[in-house]
């Protein structure tokens, strides 16, 4: 069987550089100090690519260890978190929060437009004294984008913790962490960064710090306890072995964004084409307003199923893209066009497969996706 052609939001395809590098010789990372000064430039650029002076930390495992992380270190028993809830990952934090003791309470809005924030701004005038609060930059299931860099803010001015997961965001939509007051921004390996699954990384602000060196209950973990990498530098120790591998394909893999100037840019033109050819066929897309740059979400046309759908993208195609789970499990796939999927060739080739796919089946389009796509990318 030919290996698919990976065109979902995550794990994405790696560039041979990527592979390259992974398949590099190892040292002992524990042991050789030459490896402690890699690590530490290596967490360097993930800083310049976060735009943050903040401290940054790689962790062996995928984006879920890094929120857990996060909310192990900073959430004590009876602390009153905030999560802001549009969609299944935000709801989702919330469950982590209560892991580790934390009095949850939501602020929930619809799915399908991004956090109003003028209604959060009346929710906090009401009630505000939380410790820390949540937030989702790119809520991949749904695909949408929510405003971040006000929100934050927004959030800081009551003083609270603010922990935000970017992991399909980051180096796809812009993000600036100390100018928009993150204190924890969380990203993965394996979204728009196009390393292999694996790792988690972190940005750590001096608030945030604070508050993990100053709990009066100790962090009920170790390999989430973000406390014991404080002096990791300092002292030449690390709290478990480093997957050297892994993290030799990161640093190639946040090179290469870095290097490439309008990586912004390329999301922005592709996502928005890819878009419009849906929409001019006449597909629905999931959400309303704050359309993800990353990922596109659509309903599942009339005449087909989801798993009719991806048999005849792999089997004829041999190309994969996504369903969804939870509530919107058949109910829309989606696109992921992050990272080094995120070129013109790659979405021309998944588009096309697709309005075979579902002419096959008998869905009525509007004229054809891929030609949408083109036409669209020569305005
Ligand atoms: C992919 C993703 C994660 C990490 O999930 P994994 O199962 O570890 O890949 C976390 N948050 C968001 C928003 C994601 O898209």
């Amino acid at each position: 069987m030919n290996d698919p052609f990976i065109m979902t939001p995550g794990p994405t395809q790696i560039h041979e550089d990527v592979r390259r590098a992974m398949s590099k010789n190892i040292t002992n990372p524990d042991l050789d100090l030459n490896f402690y000064e890699y690590y530490k430039e290596t967490c360097e650029k993930i800083k310049e690519l976060l735009h943050t002076q903040g401290e940054v930390l790689i962790l062996s495992g995928e984006g879920i260890l890094g929120l857990e992380a996060a909310c192990a270190s900073l959430i004590e028993p009876g602390d009153r978190v905030l999560c802001i809830d549009n969609g299944i990952f935000g709801k989702g934090f919330g469950d982590f929060a209560k892991i580790y003791g934390g009095e949850v309470v939501y602020f929930s809005e619809d799915d399908r437009h991004p956090v109003d924030v003028d209604q959060l701004r009346a929710f906090l005038e009401n009630d505000h004294d939380f410790k820390v609060a949540t937030v989702v930059h790119c809520e991949t299931p749904s695909g949408l984008t929510n405003p971040v860099d006000q929100i934050c803010p927004l959030l800081k001015e009551y003083g609270m913790i603010t922990i935000v997961d970017s992991v399909s965001a980051i180096g796809g939509e812009p993000l600036e962490v100390d100018q928009w007051q993150i204190d924890i921004v969380l990203g993965g390996s394996q979204k728009c960064l196009s390393a292999s699954p694996g790792l988690t990384f972190l940005s750590i602000s001096s608030d945030a710090w604070k508050a993990i060196l100053n709990r009066k209950i100790p962090i009920a973990s170790f390999y989430c306890n973000l406390g014991i990498w404080k002096d990791w530098y300092k002292e030449k120790w690390f709290p478990y072995t480093p997957p050297i591998n892994d993290i030799y394909g990161l640093r190639c893999a946040v090179e290469r964004i870095l290097e490439q100037k309008d990586t912004l840019e390329r999301h922005k033109k592709i996502g928005e084409a890819v878009r419009k050819a849906m929409v001019e066929a006449g597909l629905e897309l999931y959400p309303s307003s704050g359309f993800s740059n990353t990922v596109t979400t659509v309903k599942i046309p009339k005449g087909i199923s989801f798993q009719q759908l991806n048999n005849t993208m792999l089997q004829e195609h041999h190309i994969m893209i996504a369903g969804a789970f939870d509530y919107l499990k058949d109910k829309v796939f989606r696109i992921g066009h992050m990272g080094e999927n995120c070129y013109e060739e790659k979405l021309y080739k998944t588009l096309k497969a697709l309005d075979q796919t579902l002419k096959k089946y008998g869905v009525k389009l509007n004229g054809s996706l891929h030609s949408h796509f083109i036409k669209q990318l020569e305005y």
